[in-house]
Formats: structure tokens, C-alpha cells, sequence
């Protein structure tokens, strides 16, 4: 049969033979992705993931874990394996690998705190499927199928965030591989779309917030967003938040760092300890005006 609605239109068509797992098949259904008892996507409750985008060391993942947990998240992030933007290595810009891995469940066991983190490649899910609760497939690697692939092997759930130039189509196929290879513990991230018009030269992404509705119109999976790496911008995530539980995003993820100006990576998007609790306290009041929860406030 010829699709009538080629390119990045899913049609008809594609959601009974392109992504038949990942299609909703009634209106209102909708998969509750389970990390933990606490931690539930696709629920009334909005999990809230807090973390550095780097884990640095013991005690800055430990600082920033009794923070997050004190000011309402529910689960740990912070990458161990990166990919950098650039090849050099320096003692400002690093990555921390399986001794990150240990840092990062010993922080959010201390904590209750399940945790995410990113795999880059095939042979470091072994290490993250034993070190956490979830697996990252960051923006780069959306359409790396055969990560994708051995990533639904582990059987943990998995972080799917959306290719900064991927269509809501391309999206949802690269979620279909995890779901046929046997996983459905499949999470959606939004984390901003590259477009040539983003509010300032150095903001490196756009937000796509109407592809929160538009995802769950058509497939059955959480959707969250990650507004820390979309906007780049610190002061731009906290209005980002709000938008998105306004639009029905099913979990948030926020970036954080004890001392934003001296993280390793990204240090502009990071929010400190003040600035998490204002964000976080005003985007509960927006959860509860839409009938929802943030994170473990009530
Ligand atoms: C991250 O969350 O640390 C990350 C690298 O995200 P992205 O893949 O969206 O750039
Ligand atoms: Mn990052």
C-alpha cells in the first residue's frame, strides 16, 4: 500500500505497520513507565529528576543528591560517559566513567534516589545497567539502532531523548526498535530542537513544546521534557518548567550544580540550590493547578 503522508507526517498507515507497539490503540491509553515504587511515569505524578550534568566527584554528587532530595525530586541524574563536544580532556573538562558510575548509586542509595545515566556505546551498558536505574540514550545517539537495540536487552527502562534534528516520526521509530526488542519501559525526552532561529546566538536549542501533546496524541509512552539542555540559559528553565507541566509533560528533567559558574560541563544551564527551590516551588503550584504532582511534593 503507498503512504499517502510521506516525510514527517505519521499517518494512518504508519502507526499500524511502522510503529504498532508504540501506537496508542485506544484514546486514553497510556503506559506508567515504573523506575521505582516512588518513581512512576505516566502518571498523576510528575517524576522530577534532578543532577549535574556531570557527576565531578563523591562528595559533589552527595552534596548536590541531599539537596535535590530535600527540595522535592525523586530520582538522581548525572552523566558518567559524555559526549563532549570536543576530544580534549583536561582537569576542567572531563568525564569520571565507572568511578562516577559507583559515585552515582551510592548517592542515590544514601538518598533513595533512583538514578539515570547516559551510555554512549554498547559496551558501557553493561557498566550503567549495574551501576542504575535507567539507561540515557542521549540526543546523538537517538538513531544509533544497534545502542538502542542492546540498551532494551538490559531490561531497565530507558530514557529515549529526541535527536535535536529528529522528526516526531523518527522519534517514534527509534522507540518502536526498543519496544520490538522487548523493552516497553520506554520514556520520551524532549530536549530542544536545533532551528535557526533560537533567541540568541548561544542558545543552542528550541524547546518543542508543542511536541508534548503531538507525542501523546499518538503513542501511549510518558513524554518529558528536559528544559536545562533545550534553552542553555540557567534563568530561562524555571518558565521553561512551568510550560512544559502546562502542556501535560509526564516528567521533568533539571539540571543542578552546588556552584553552577564552576561546573565542568555546561555550566551556564545548571541552577544552584536557590535557584532549584524557587523553580521547583513555583512549578508544583503549576502541577497542582493542572490536577498534578511534582517530584515528592504534594
Ligand atoms: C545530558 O543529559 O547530559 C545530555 C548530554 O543530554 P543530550 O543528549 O540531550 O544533549
Ligand atoms: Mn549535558
Amino acid at each position: 500500500m503507498e503512504n499517502k503522508s510521506p516525510g514527517k507526517d505519521v499517518s494512518e498507515q504508519d502507526l499500524i505497520e511502522k510503529i504498532p507497539l508504540v501506537a496508542k490503540k485506544i484514546n486514553n491509553q497510556k503506559t506508567i513507565v515504573k523506575v521505582s515504587e516512588a518513581v512512576k511515569f505516566g502518571g498523576n505524578n510528575i517524576p522530577l529528576i534532578v543532577g549535574p550534568n556531570l557527576v565531578e566527584s563523591r562528595e559533589q554528587i552527595f552534596q548536590i543528591a541531599e539537596y535535590a532530595k530535600k527540595l522535592g525530586a525523586n530520582m538522581l541524574r548525572g552523566g558518567c560517559f559524555k559526549p563532549l563536544t570536543f576530544p580534549y580532556r583536561s582537569s576542567k573538562y572531563f568525564e569520571t566513567g565507572e568511578e562516577g558510575l559507583f559515585w552515582l548509586k551510592e548517592a542515590g542509595d544514601h538518598f533513595d534516589l533512583p538514578t539515570v545515566t547516559e551510555a554512549v556505546s554498547s559496551e558501557q551498558l553493561i557498566l550503567v545497567a549495574k551501576y542504575s536505574n535507567m539507561i540515557q540514550i542521549g540526543t546523538r545517539n537517538m538513531q544509533n539502532y544497534p545502542l538502542l537495540i542492546d540498551a532494551a536487552k538490559t531490561s531497565l527502562p530507558i530514557m529515549l531523548k529526541r535527536g535535536y534534528g529528529a522528526s516526531l516520526r523518527d522519534w517514534l521509530g527509534a522507540a518502536e526498535y526498543i519496544l520490538y526488542h522487548g523493552n516497553s519501559n520506554v520514556v520520551l525526552c524532549e530536549r530542544g530542537v536545533s532551528v535557526p532561529h533560537t533567541h540568541k546566538s548561544s542558545s543552542r536549542y528550541l524547546l518543542d513544546l508543542q511536541v508534548v501533546p503531538a507525542a501523546q496524541e499518538l503513542t501511549h509512552l510518558p513524554v518529558i521534557t528536559d528544559p536545562s539542555h533545550a534553552c542553555f540559559w540557567a534563568s530561562w528553565v524555571e518558565p521553561l518548567t512551568k510550560a512544559s507541566i502546562a502542556v501535560g509533560a509526564d516528567g521533568i528533567m533539571i539540571e543542578t550544580h552546588p556552584t553552577p559558574s564552576e561546573a565542568a560541563v555546561d555550566p551556564l544551564q545548571a541552577l544552584s540550590e536557590v535557584e532549584l527551590k524557587r523553580c521547583i516551588d513555583s512549578c508544583s503550584a503549576v502541577a497542582k493547578a493542572v490536577g498534578r504532582s511534582l517530584g515528592s511534593r504534594i
